[in-house]
């Protein structure tokens, strides 16, 4: 049997290993792809951090994390049609059935039976090969203007902050808009709401992090570090006018994003919780709910994005209006993700790692 090269969990919260591992078999409807680019989320951080029991998640250790893949097909199960060899392809984190209700209402993020590839044995994307199950619809085929790297973001950060901000919140040019916590889904946030025209503001508790910000388009910058969400709603108000901003994005996840997302609102605005919450919250923040009716607020969650939203988000990347490349902090090996990893619980990650080495 073959084996390839994968960095796998063996228990939870102790350093990952780089294994020889088989590579994974695939079934009829299946495609093996050999990982080109693998980009290194929170989300998997979160996952070998033990995260999210109380939303019933649970890993099947050993396992091999990783979900923001980009790849060429390698080989393709009889029964798959209209993708061959050899074809450069990302895989959306939600890899989809296409027959429950949702999917066939088009909503292939919230499918009923999806599977995360990192929480799926032999999917993982920190690993030289992977198994996409259902390959024709779980296999986006990329235009050659879209590069490897930026492939990997449309994984996961890219196309979150995407449905966040086209599509959930549906953001206006001229409209103001304040993005809580500057990591990877909230870069790609600023960078597409300000390309859609809307004045950004960018909170984060690091400075480098709000410099970022402000190349990638954010208007003003907001540093929160010391301060409460209370005043970090009065200093969005006061660079506002006075109003508060149109939307609101928690891109973080945690009691202070929230409720400085919250409190920075305008009267009628609208709030999109992208980020979700840690050990910390478990899952519950309170929040002020007389005043989401007094000022007639809305709460709106958004998760991924369906594979049938892909083109016009491709056309966004094809056409240079956008450019996830740029959030690139470094390109790693296989033997780099733990020390990625180290660095998260104190946010000094500054752009997105990629795995682009993995002999
Ligand atoms: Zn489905
Ligand atoms: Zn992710």
């Amino acid at each position: 049997m073959k084996r390839m090269r994968a960095v796998q969990v063996d228990t939870v919260r102790k350093p990952m290993n780089i294994r020889e591992i088989p590579i994974p078999e695939i079934g009829d409807n299946d495609a093996l792809l050999r990982v080109t680019a693998s980009g290194i989320c929170r989300t998997d951080w979160h996952l070998w951090n033990g995260d999210w029991t109380w939303i019933d998640v649970t890993l099947d250790l050993p396992l091999v994390l990783g979900h923001e893949i980009c790849g060429v097909v390698d080989k393709v199960g009889p029964s798959v049609e209209g993708l061959s060899v050899g074809t450069r392809v990302c895989v959306p984190f939600n890899m989809a059935c296409g027959h429950c209700p949702y999917c066939l209402r088009g909503l292939q993020n919230v499918c009923d039976n999806y599977e995360w590839p990192m929480l799926t044995q032999g999917s993982g994307g920190f690993a030289q090969y992977v198994r996409v199950p259902n390959a024709r619809l779980n296999c986006v085929p990329l235009p050659p203007e879209v590069s490897d790297i930026d492939a990997s973001a449309l994984g996961c950060r890219y196309m979150t902050a995407y449905r966040a901000v086209a599509t959930r919140a549906d953001v206006r040019a001229g409209e103001t808009v304040v993005v809580a916590g500057i990591g990877g889904v909230g870069r790609s946030c600023v960078e597409l709401a300000a390309a859609l025209g809307a004045q950004v503001i960018a909170v984060d508790t690091k400075v480098e992090a709000l410099e970022a910000a402000k190349k990638i388009g954010a208007s003003e910058v907001l540093l929160s570090d010391g301060l409460t969400p209370k005043q970090i709603g009065e200093r969005v108000k006061a660079l506002t006018g006075g109003v508060g901003v149109d939307v609101g994005f928690d891109a973080v996840g945690g009691h202070d994003a929230t409720l400085l997302t919250l409190a920075s609102l305008a009267k009628g605005g609208r709030m999109v919780q992208v980020g979700l919450t840690t050990q910390d919250d478990q899952g519950e923040i309170k929040v002020p709910i007389d005043l989401i009716v007094a000022k007639e607020l809305s709460i709106i969650g958004s998760l991924g994005n369906p594979h049938a939203d892909y083109p016009d988000l491709l056309r966004l990347i094809s056409s240079g209006r956008v450019n996830p490349s740029r959030h690139l902090e470094a390109e790693v090996k296989l033997e780099d993700v733990q020390k990625v990893f180290d660095r998260m619980p104190k946010f000094s990650t500054n752009g997105f790692s990629v795995i682009t080495h993995f002999d």
